[in-house]
């Protein structure tokens, strides 16, 4: 069964159109790799943002596609191009902005089947996988050979290279393992007009042409389907451990978590966080800093950490509830916090001495206009490491606001970032959610030459459409 929408264009035509596009595409991948029925193709038009694409922006796919290969990748593409329907590209599902809710009459690329480690190469440090492995998997494989990725996005489970490329994840261990972004040294992308391009030979240093795998990092998929990724690894720790401890003021934390981003330390990551967990019993700030590498490197580390967290004022608490607390920070993939409270966040990049003024700013001038209350179990949160964030945390019940509600309190919630020079979406990406607000943090020319690059990558304007920014 096919879907149509009944816009004022000639739906016969199109109806003629679509199924040919069907038929092309089953007879490249068989009957059972091409989804058309209602029930199969409804879990690819929604993401973790729990909202779908029929009922928030009336739009349903043509069709979700299973390619196992590039080449199949490439022919669905060309055929695509064709007859200039578009393409949605899509990973582990995971993201949280709507980067993967389908254009009306669009076809869904699904990576899932394309899930081959090819090889790992261990006396250069690198890993070459189909896009589909997800970032769970990649360390399970690379731990026999005693290399890790590491990048252990509170997402892992279902998050995949693609995906998390694509969206320039963010790790909590990044601070040690880099993120996926810088550890990519080369891609092979299928092109919007279908051409396969390889962005460079699998060397770890090169200064001979433009570094194009540069480019698809944080992409959204606008610029063409990554269907092989070369990653850099690193070795695997031989011993983890995680120092917490507990500030009396929420200034004195975050004062001190700063402390770590320039104290010379190889940690893993950590963060300030003021939470009402049940560990703690009441609401309190603390500084966790996880700690990875050789017994002995990690054992000077500790010592020079839990210095400098007691000289700032800290308590050092028991090892083992700083552990699991590590743990579960790092990994935390739980689904929605009941069945109709939605938590959710803006992860910002932006000047760290800025955080409390704006979250206090977003506290009382826009939590409130839309019913939206910050998230009682983590009010405040600075990320630190290389690639610091914060995070303005917030729940809400799914059936008290609307889609453009909340998209409008995005809105004013980067606003507010952007006033600090900071930028909304430090991870987690653009998707459909934030795209009318990016205009916000780039300028005229800047937003011309990302319009002009679009092109050259995808010439017919089909790689998932209405994502990233407004044409
Ligand atoms: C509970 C939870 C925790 C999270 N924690 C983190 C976190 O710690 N750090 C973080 O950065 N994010 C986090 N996220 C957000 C999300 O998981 C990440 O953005 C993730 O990297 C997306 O990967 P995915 O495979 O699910 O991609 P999808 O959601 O499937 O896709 C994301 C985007 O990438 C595009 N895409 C997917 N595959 C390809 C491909 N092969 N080629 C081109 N484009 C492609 C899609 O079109 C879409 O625009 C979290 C989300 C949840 C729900």
């Amino acid at each position: 069964m096919i879907f149509y929408s009944t816009g004022a264009c000639g739906i016969s035509v199109r109806m003629g159109q679509d199924e040919e596009i069907v038929s092309g595409l089953r007879r490249m991948l068989g009957e059972q790799r091409v989804l058309t029925s209602k029930v199969d193709i409804i879990p690819y038009c929604s993401d973790y943002f729990h909202r779908d694409s029929f009922s928030t922006l009336g739009s349903w796919p043509l069709c979700a596609v299973l390619p196992e290969t590039t080449e199949e990748v490439s022919e669905i593409v060309k055929l695509a191009a064709k007859n200039r329907t578009p393409i949605v590209p899509r990973g582990g599902g995971s993201n949280q902005v709507g980067g993967v809710m389908p254009v009306d009459r669009s076809i869904v690329i699904s990576t899932s089947r394309m899930n081959k480690v090819i090889e790992i190469d261990s006396l250069n440090m690198m890993v070459t996988a189909q896009p589909g492995v997800t970032l769970k998997e990649i360390d399970e494989i690379l731990d026999s050979f005693g290399l890790t990725l590491a990048q252990e996005q509170g997402s892992y489970k279902v998050a995949n290279l693609g995906g998390a490329i694509s969206t320039n994840g963010f790790s909590l261990r990044h601070n040690r393992y880099r993120d996926i972004g810088e550890n990519v040294i080369a891609l092979e992308v299928v092109l919007g007009d279908g051409r396969i391009l390889r962005t460079g030979r699998k060397v770890c240093s090169n200064s001979s042409g433009y570094p194009l795998h540069k480019i698809f990092v944080g992409a959204e998929g606008t610029l063409g389907i990554i269907t092989e990724v070369t990653l850099s690894v690193m070795p695997k720790p031989e011993r983890e451990l995680a120092v917490l401890a507990t500030f009396t003021d929420w200034d004195s934390a975050q004062r001190t978590a700063w402390k770590f981003i320039d104290s010379g330390i190889n940690y893993a990551g950590g963060f300030a966080i003021e939470s009402m967990r049940e560990e703690f019993g009441k609401k309190i700030p603390v500084v966790l800093v996880g700690l990875e590498g050789t017994k002995e490197e990690v054992e000077v580390q500790e010592k020079i950490v839990r210095r400098m967290l007691e000289e700032s004022g800290g308590e050092i608490q028991d090892s083992d509830l700083a552990w699991s607390y590590w743990r579960l920070q790092r990994t935390f993939w739980c689904g929605a916090v009941d069945d109709d409270t939605n938590g959710d966040d803006l992860v910002a990049a932006m000047p760290l001495q800025y955080y409390d003024e704006a979250r206090e700013r977003m506290e009382r001038d826009v939590y409130p206009k839309y019913g939206i209350q910050s998230n009682p179990d983590d009010f405040k949160v600075v990320l630190i490491g290389r690639r610091p964030l914060v995070a303005f945390n917030f729940v809400y019940k799914m059936n008290e606001i609307s889609y453009e509600q909340l998209k409008e309190m995005f809105g004013e919630m980067m606003a507010i970032v952007s006033e600090y020079g900071g930028v909304g979406p430090g991870c987690h990406a653009v998707g459909e959610l934030l795209k009318d607000f990016i205009s916000m943090e780039h300028d005229k020319t800047r937003l011309a030459v990302m319009r002009g690059l679009k092109k050259v990558f995808d010439p017919y304007d089909i790689m998932n459409p209405g994502k990233k920014f407004v044409p």
